[in-house]
């Protein structure tokens, strides 16, 4: 059974969702993993960690007469491979590209499709079967695919990627792809690189530390904390609104969706708005003053205290436990 797994990368490398979804596929029973890379070749060391993954085909494809990024021709790219190794499952991450790259599929070949999976695994008929968190975290539900083709959108950091040992290195199946009207009818300009940070992405990031009212525009604690912890910064609209933060950092049902092991809500109230961007994270801390504030009632590990005395204390202890 062939598994078809879009890898995302920076032009050169592997970005860590794209070993996270390889990970998940190649543990799926039967599945023999086939990576699609759109864009320039790359480099023997990436192909080996993709490898290493679990990709047994690595399909690179050139995208002939429209910008390979636009989704209309990542789309066409997956149908046209999917045509041809005949994948019953298509695995993508599930960033606002990723959504949409499933969103066009779905439309275009009937596909059913699961975003923010947490997990996919086969049930005894067969199908594969997605489990995702709904509705703030309050339900965990389960959707079965049921048409023969289904794709799944899944949330990064919902598996631990682990190399094997001991991989040969894929087989290299080079195709070019025409882009579709879809993709000819737009024309890109510019793009540009966002600045570079030490701090991981906050939507791939493993750990993210939030900021909310109780910061009172200052982030420095914050911003200490998740470097002392290797995280991102995350914000609430409140501090996003207030100008403390820019908006990109927020969290939230109309900011970003995390989906961290460990999510730290600094003067965060854990408003349902907020929750619905962060119910995924595997372990969750707040560190609030209120001791009824509602974060408490679904944190994992609650502080009652001062943040501007709490934050401190944690990240000088976190950086002495690391040396
Ligand atoms: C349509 C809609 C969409 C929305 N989308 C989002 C979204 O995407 N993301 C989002 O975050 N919000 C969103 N909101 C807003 C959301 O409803 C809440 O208003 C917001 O999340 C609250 O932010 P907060 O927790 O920072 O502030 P508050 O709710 O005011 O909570 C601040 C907390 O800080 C604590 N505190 C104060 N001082 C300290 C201190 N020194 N130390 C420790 N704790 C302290 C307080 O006890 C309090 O619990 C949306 C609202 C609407 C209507």
């Amino acid at each position: 059974m062939n598994v078809l797994v879009l890898l995302d990368h920076d032009g050169a490398r592997l970005r860590p969702t794209a070993r996270e979804l390889l990970t998940l596929a190649r543990g799926l029973p039967g599945a023999q993993v086939h990576a699609v890379w759109i864009g320039a070749a790359p480099g023997g060391e990436t192909r080996a960690e993709a490898g290493a993954h679990g990709a047994a085909v690595l399909h690179h494809v050139l995208v002939d007469g429209a910008d390979e990024h636009l989704t209309a021709s990542v789309a066409e790219v997956l149908e046209t491979v999917r045509t041809e190794v005949g994948a019953p499952l298509l695995l993508v991450s599930s960033t606002f590209e990723g959504k949409e790259v499933a969103a066009r599929l779905a439309v275009r070949t009937g596909a059913g499709v699961v975003t923010g999976a947490g997990a996919v695994e086969r049930d005894a008929e067969g199908r594969f079967v997605a489990g995702k968190t709904v509705l703030a975290g309050t339900w965990t539900t389960r959707c079965a695919l049921t048409g023969p083709f289904g794709v799944v959108a899944v949330a990064p950091n919902s598996v631990r990627a682990t190399p094997l040992p001991q991989a040969p290195e894929p087989a290299v199946v080079e195709h070019r792809v025409q882009a579709p009207a879809a993709a000819r009818a737009v024309t890109v300009h510019s793009r540009e690189l966002r600045p570079t940070s030490d701090r991981p992405a906050l939507a791939e990031a493993e750990v993210v530390v939030v900021g909310g009212r109780g910061v009172e525009g200052d982030f420095s604690a914050v911003e200490e904390l998740a470097d002392a912890l290797g995280g991102a910064v995350g914000a609430t609209r409140v501090a996003t609104d207030e100008g403390w933060i820019g908006h990109e950092a927020q969290v939230g049902q109309t900011g970003v969706t995390i989906s961290p092991r460990l999510y730290v809500g600094a003067g965060v109230s854990g408003a349902v708005h907020h929750r619905g961007g962060m119910a995924a994270s595997a372990t969750v801390v707040a560190v609030n003053s209120d001791p009824d504030a509602p974060i408490f009632e679904f944190a994992d590990y609650g502080i009652v205290g001062d943040l501007t005395e709490v934050l401190p204390a944690l990240s000088a202890e976190v950086r002495r436990r690391r040396g």
